[in-house]
This record gives C-alpha cells, structure tokens and sequence, in this order.
C-alpha cells in the first residue's frame, strides 16, 4: 500500500497502471490518444470498491488529458434495472466525474455484436451447439482434464448462419441452443474452451424491451464493446486476468481495434462485504434499510453516512493500485472522512443524552446570548451566537455523583467550564424519589468568568458542551457501529452464512437528544461537528423540518491514526 516516488511522471497518486499509461503516450501508442472506461453491471448499487475503479479510470483520463467512458455492461436483462442504471450515474457524478456525453451501453451495441458472431461463424470460428447446460458442463473438463468436443461442433457454415438466424427468431426454446466459439477444448485455460457467445433468454430487456431474444455472454461482448469504443486501456479486477486470452482470441479473429487489457487487485474493506451479490440479500431480507442505508457501503450509503465525496477519492487515492489483494482496515477510510470534515464542518452544541442542570444564581427568565467560535480550523467561519439561560442540559455521562480519580467532569461539589460560557459549579444532586435516578443538578454559575475564564486565574479540569433547555431543539440522532462485527465477514465457517457475523449494535437510534438553536433550519446533507461527540449529518431521507434527524458519520474518535503512531485529535 506504500506509494512510491517515481521521478519521471508527474504529480500525482503512482501505480504500475499509471506508469503504463504514462509510457504509452510519451511513446505515442493509440495514435497519442487515452481512452478508459468504467463498465458496471446495472444489477446492484456502486459500492466502495466500484469507487476504486472509477477513481483509477476517471482520474487517469482527468490527469493524462485522456477522457473515460461511462458504460452500462447490461447483457443480463434477468437482473438488470433502471433504477440501478438512474443510481450508479448518480454516484459517479456524486463523487466528481463526469462522462460528458460518452455515455453508453452494451445494449446499444447487440446489433453489432450480432454481425460480429455472424462473421466468426463465416470463418468457421463459431458454431450452434445443442447440447443442454448440464451437458456442456460435463463436456467442459477439469482443471486436470482436457474436455471433450461437442457433437455439433463441426455444423457446416451453412447450417450455423441458419440455425443462428432462427435462434434470433425466436424459433428455439430457452437454454435449448447456444452460439459458441470454436476455440480449443483442450486448452489449459478452462475460458477457452469453446465458451458460449449467446444464449436464448426470452425475457425483456430494461432498454431494448423484446427486440431480441438472444443475449451476448458477458465474456463476448465486453471486449468487443471496448473495442467498438475505441478504449486504449481496459483496465479491470484480477478475477479476469485469465478471461484476456479470450478477450484478446475474439478481437484477434475479428482484426478489430484491439484495446489493451491491465488488471488490479479488487478493494476488500474489514467489517465488510462487497459483493452485488451479498448486499442485495441484505436489502432483500430487510438487514438494512435499503441500498442507501447509512451503513452500507455504497456509495449512497457513505453519501447519506455524511461522507464526503473528496474524502472518498483521497481513500482511493491513498489505498493505491496494485496486483495483490489484501484488506483495507476500515479505519483508513474513517480516517480521510474525519479529516476532511475537520477543516470543513462547522462546530455546534448538542446533547445526546441530557440532563437538566438549574443554575440557581441565575435570574429566572433571564437569557443571554454568547458567542460560540465556528470552526477553529478556519478563521473565516466566523462566530455565532448560542443562547444561555437558567435551565441547561448537559451530557448525561459528564457527571459522576461518586467519581473515579481518572474522572475530572463535572461531579458533586465541583468546578467545570460550560463551553464558550461560564465556569458552574455542582451543589446539589437531587433524585427521583421512586426509582433513585437522577434527575437533574443545581449548580451555581460564576458571572465573572462569562466567556470561559476567570479573571482570577483559577482553573478547571474539563470543559463540557451543553444546550439551553428552553431553546433546545429535540431530535432523532442515529449512531451507526460497523455494520459486520467480524473483521471479515466473507470468511464464514461450515454451516455459517455472513449474516450471521452481522453486528446486532450496528444501529443506536436516540430520540431525545437536543441540539442548539442555530441548527433550526440545517438543510437535509448538511454536515456538522457536534463538539465531543463526532461529525454529524442531517437526514436525506427523514428530517423533516420540525423533526430533525442527524446521522453520526463518524466519532471523533481516531483508532486509525492512533494505531498509525500519529497520536488523537482533541475530544475536548
Ligand atoms: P460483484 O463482483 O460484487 O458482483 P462486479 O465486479 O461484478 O461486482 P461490476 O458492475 O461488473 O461489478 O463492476 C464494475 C467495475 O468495477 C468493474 O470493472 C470491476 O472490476 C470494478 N469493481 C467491482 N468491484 C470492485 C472492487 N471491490 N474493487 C475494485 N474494483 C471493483
Ligand atoms: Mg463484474
């Protein structure tokens, strides 16, 4: 995962990728010209490791003058669907990218695929096979064993073109009848023997509806669709680096524009999964609420999390391009979020779980406003004003009637400061008298230390946020835990499904806190640090004005960086 210097390129996020792009223009391949693309399956939402991939092809052709593609590979119309089709752009242009008007689809190029076939067919390198799936599978061979040809394999040209015509007819039952290549049924490399071309799905289509009846195996048509393109650089996981021989059999008997193919290791991330596959069982069976559930790691998740789309790119940025696999701790992603939002978010006051402090020395229906510091990361944020008053909440867990020695918050007897405000003091504890719990503090106020200090250079230990009771606005704050308690998910036992591994405390939904006054009219998106307490959002999907609901996107809290030697921010 370490960068490496390399004097001869410029400025800019360093990969073995990058430096094959590099040296292909300098040396003038492709007629000087860069082309990549980002080909997603329209059968689930973008998710982070999808986020690797745009940011590699996007932003290689943002930094080499190159442009990338936009293209929806939708040769499956059993899964496929345009609200996928409606997110995925979403999310690309969410996190900074933009196809201009290169956007296409595979579906657009069926009718050339089509003549494709009919051409390897005249040259006698594709033929109609009967056999049945089950029986092709057993004709395939091992790993160890070379497969055996199929009986149809040697149909005249004729009777090929003819019985592919009907096939596209709609003369022949599904899974009846297949086009295939005509490669090499000994072949080490399982992809070449003789793989499918087509097969009769008699289903609709989300774009081309029941134009056709046939549909192009992923394997044929994506190579052919980057050739059609024009993509210089096809860049994709390593789980096809042994499908290139066929991509590079199909374009070489075609002698068309021949794109080159590179791969990169897929983006694993602990506590999560991320494959279509598995997150799609978790929206089917209710785990989450929806693709676009906070913990999710889709892009929408992230996006409605609070995560901001710069601190995604520098995450991709930072994990780097390369061939092996690994996991990437969670808390690296965490960490390029909190430092985004640290220099950017505005600082305001809210309480989670409040208890009421009455100042006693303070005159009833007496308010005042003081001044509160914006964001200390930027001097141009400015201040704003928070009321005081007589009734205040406080953090339930910054008081301790009978204090451990490590505990230097507010307790009995004891002196604090209330941020941006006056120094309190704790006098009196007073309890429900039914169940003994606590019920609010009296405490005194000092007024010469309006503003937090006092002018006679006495201390105190601990500085706590608070809200004024009347004021106060009552809201819904979610706390998120990752969504997996296993490190990795994907690595389940016998008998285990992954979720099972799913984490019962993922989820904490507060309906009672209360946050500052300021915070009345906070658009859905908009993104805070609650002080102490982590960076906050407010609901896309269900504040309402007169209902708030904020998302906790992260604590301020810093494992990451902590593990990495490079010690905590401040929790106040
Ligand atoms: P899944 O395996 O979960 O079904 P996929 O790879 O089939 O995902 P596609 O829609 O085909 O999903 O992916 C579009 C592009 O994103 C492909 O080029 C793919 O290689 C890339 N991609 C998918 N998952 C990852 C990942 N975890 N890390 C990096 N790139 C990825
Ligand atoms: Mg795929």
């Amino acid at each position: 995962m370490e960068e490496q210097k390399n004097e001869q390129v410029p400025a800019g996020p360093n990969n073995f990728i990058r430096t094959i792009v590099a040296e292909d223009l300098k040396a003038g391949r492709n007629e000087g010209r860069l082309m990549t693309r980002f080909p997603p399956e329209p059968n689930g939402y973008l998710h982070i490791g999808h986020a690797k991939s745009i940011c590699l092809n996007f932003g290689l052709a943002q930094e080499f003058g190159g442009v990338c593609n936009l293209r929806f590979d939708d040769t499956n119309p059993t899964k496929e669907e345009q609200e996928y089709v409606d997110s995925i752009m979403e999310d690309v242009r969410w996190l900074g990218f933009d196809w201009e008007d290169r956007l296409y689809y595979a579906s657009d190029y069926f009718e050339q695929l089509y003549e494709f076939a009919v051409l390897l067919i005249k040259k006698g390198l594709a033929f109609v096979c009967d056999l049945t799936f089950e029986e092709m599978r057993e004709y395939r061979g091992t790993l160890t064993e070379p497969g055996r040809e199929s009986p149809y394999r040697n149909r005249s040209v004729e009777e090929n073109l003819d019985l592919f015509a009907r096939m596209r007819a709609g003369e022949f039952a599904d899974g009846s009848r297949t086009l295939r290549a005509k490669i090499d049924m000994s072949s080490g490399n399982i992809n070449m023997r003789d793989p499918v071309m087509y097969r009769i799905k008699k289903e609709s289509h989300h774009r081309t509806g029941d134009a056709w009846c046939i549909y192009p195996m992923y394997d044929y048509a994506h190579g052919q669709s980057d050739s059609i393109e024009g993509v210089t650089h096809s860049i994709c996981t390593t789980e096809y680096e042994d499908h290139r021989p066929l991509y590079d059999w199909y374009l070489d008997a075609l002698g068309i524009c021949h794109p080159r193919q590179y791969e990169f290791a897929r983006l694993n991330l602990s506590h999560t999964v991320l494959s279509k596959r598995k997150l799609l069982k978790l929206v089917q069976e209710g785990r989450v609420r929806g693709w676009n559930d906070p913990r999710m790691p889709t892009i929408a998740g992230f996006r409605r999390r609070g995560f901001t789309p710069a601190s995604i790119r520098n995450f991709c940025e930072r994990i780097g391009v390369a061939k092996r696999e690994s996991i990437v701790d969670l808390g690296l992603l965490e960490f390029c979020v909190r430092e985004d939002l640290n220099r950017a978010s505005p600082r305001v006051m809210a309480v989670l779980r409040p208890l009421k402090v009455v100042i006693t020395n303070y005159p009833e229906g007496q308010a005042e406003q003081l001044d509160a510091v914006n964001n200390p990361e930027d001097p141009d944020a400015g201040t704003r004003q928070v009321p005081f008053s007589r009734e205040l909440y406080i953090e339930s867990d910054d008081f301790m009637e009978d204090p451990p020695k490590q505990f230097f918050r507010l307790a009995p007897g004891r002196e604090v400061r209330l941020r941006y405000a006056y120094f309190v003091k704790c006098e009196e504890v007073i309890k429900n008298p039914e169940t003994g719990v606590i019920a609010e503090l009296r405490c005194t106020y000092d007024p010469a230390t309006r503003g937090g200090n006092a002018p006679d250079g006495r201390k105190v230990k601990a500085t706590l946020h608070w809200v004024a009771a009347d004021t106060a606005i009552q809201s819904e704050v979610r706390l998120y835990d990752t969504l997996f308690a296993a490190g990795n998910p994907n690595d389940t036992a016998e008998g285990q499904d992954f979720t099972d591994l799913l984490n019962p405390k993922s989820l904490e939904i507060i309906a009672d806190a209360r946050v500052e006054p300021s915070l009345a009219e906070a658009a859905p998106g908009s993104r805070f640090q609650f002080e102490r307490l982590g960076y906050f959002c407010v609901d896309t999907v269900d504040s309402v004005p007169g209902r708030l609901v904020f998302n906790r996107t992260v604590t301020l809290k810093d494992e990451w960086a902590k593990l990495q030697g490079k010690g905590r921010e401040k929790t106040g």
